[in-house]
């Protein structure tokens, strides 16, 4: 994918409004580009709002979340850039419910398919629903 020619994605991200944006520091370029269209259509036709919880993991931070079962996996995704999690504000305010999350995963999958990005969303998985995340699939 050509993407670089058609986007200059660090132009794009300085002018987007994606809440807490600077967390997507060194994560995929298209995983940005795709978070920065998202934000731009949830925020002109939706509810919603999303604010970037996480994006790159040390192998520390990791291995204390599998510790306290917070992930199932010391081979995450993001520990190289390949997945970030957001958190979900409806009305402005913010929303730990699975059905938002569902919601949004319907834009970030169709926008995905737009951009030709493959992706894959973390409610998918069927024994350890993870809503908030997102990873590229290779
Ligand atoms: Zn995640």
């Amino acid at each position: 994918m050509s993407m670089d020619k058609e986007y200059n994605i660090d132009e794009l991200l300085i002018k987007s409004t994606l809440l807490q944006k600077d967390r997507l520091k060194n994560v995929d370029k298209r995983l940005i580009l795709l978070c920065i269209k998202v934000n731009e259509y949830l925020n002109s036709n939706t509810v919603y709002k999303i604010k970037i919880t996480e994006g790159m993991r040390t192998k520390e931070q990791q291995e204390y979340l599998v510790k306290t079962g917070k992930s199932k996996t010391l081979n995450s995704k993001h520990l190289i850039g390949k997945a970030f999690d957001i958190c979900i504000l409806k009305n402005n305010q913010i929303t730990w419910n699975f059905d938002d999350y569902k919601a949004v995963s319907i834009h970030f999958k169709r926008i995905a398919k737009e951009l030709n990005i493959s992706i894959f969303w973390g409610g998918d998985w069927k024994s350890f629903m993870d809503g908030p995340h997102y990873q590229i699939e290779e």
